[in-house]
């Protein structure tokens, strides 16, 4: 009987989203496994099949009969996208440390070890930034725009969210995992939780076959997600907005009003009071907005603290047993 993955003894989980990368399965699984024994670690390779309709699914558990004691696959009914992939993966992960790659060989691998090396001068988080990026022109300053909108909007100082070759100790995993987020910026998630992150260049390869898989209605999602998920920014903006107008309007009815008194024609009254009307509404929106946003975050989960360890004398009873 093949030796069974006992959750104690891994030390490294590697998590891999896959959706339709027949070409890359067989030479991924030979590199990655050649690596992974190399480093004379523990570790577990978790694959989770995105809804696969081509022989992704099969070549996996090909390579799966042969090498059961460290590959496990999730499989899914449907394409549900790379980052709930990567959650579901986090869900069933048994290593202290867990690693994600992409299953394209654009990120390397071989780079793995690299990274654990990393982990043990004691970060917490080891993020890869993609320094020479091998993508087409669109996909990379799209992506660009991203990073540099999120950086803004969220102040989560990180290189390159798109990148996937990553390192994270457990209970960064755990967190993640426990915030139900729905928004697809794990990366980003995890950074936050992380204390002592670090971000490193990894070389970045063409596409080793097939297509991407986002095109850009999914990167337009991806930034919306990134805005609604991590601030309120747009909401506040909102608000700010109805307080300018308010003012503004404000200040015109006052002045029409003055005018009238004066006996001046009234006809810009009517304007000024429906401008104030408006913005009324419009501040109305902006605040419902801010306690929207309140309930949101409470619904995920974010916490509001993250405790990494707990330093204390364990009293007599605890040292006793
Ligand atoms: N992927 C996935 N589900 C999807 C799209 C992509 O699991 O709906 C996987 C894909 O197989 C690959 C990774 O996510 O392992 C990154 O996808 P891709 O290389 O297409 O993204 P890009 O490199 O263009 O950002
Ligand atoms: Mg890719």
């Amino acid at each position: 009987m093949q030796k069974k993955i006992s959750s104690a003894s891994v030390e490294v989980s590697v998590v891999i989203p896959i959706f339709n990368e027949q070409e890359n399965v067989e030479n991924l699984c030979s590199r990655l496994l050649k690596t992974m024994d190399a480093t004379q670690k523990t570790y577990e390779i978790i694959f989770v099949d995105d809804g696969s309709y081509d022989k992704t699914l099969s070549l996996l558990k090909e390579i799966f009969e042969k090498r059961s004691d460290v590959i496990r696959i999730i499989t899914f009914n449907g394409n549900y996208g790379q980052y709930v992939a990567i959650l579901a993966g986090f869900e069933h992960v048994c290593g202290e440390i867990v690693v994600t790659l992409d299953a394209d060989l654009q990120n390397l691998p071989e780079e793995i070890p690299h990274l654990l090396e990393k982990m043990s001068e004691g970060y917490d988080l080891v993020g890869g930034y993609r320094a020479n990026r091998k993508d087409s022109f669109f996909r990379t300053y799209a992506s660009r725009i991203i990073n540099y909108i999120r950086r803004k909007a969220t102040g989560i100082k990180m290189e390159d969210h798109g990148c996937m070759l990553r390192a994270y100790k457990r209970y960064i995993i755990d967190e993640v995992v426990k915030t139900r987020e729905t928004s697809t910026f794990i990366t980003a998630l995890a950074q936050k939780f992380a204390g002592n992150p670090i971000d490193i260049p990894v070389s970045h390869e063409e596409r080793s076959a097939g297509d991407s898989k986002y095109n850009l209605y999914k990167l337009i999602r991806i930034t919306f997600d990134l805005l609604t998920g991590f601030s309120l920014l747009p909401l506040q903006i909102f608000t700010m907005f109805g307080m300018v107008i308010s003012l503004a309007s404000a200040v015109y009815f006052l002045v029409e009003v003055y005018k009238k008194l004066c006996g001046h024609h009234g006809y810009g009254l009517h304007f000024a009071f429906v401008f104030l009307l408006l913005s009324v509404i419009i501040l109305g929106i902006g605040l419902l907005g801010e306690y929207l946003g309140r309930a949101y975050f409470a619904v995920c989960e974010h916490p509001s603290f993250v405790i990494r360890d707990i330093l204390e004398k364990k009293n007599k009873n605890e040292e006793e047993k």
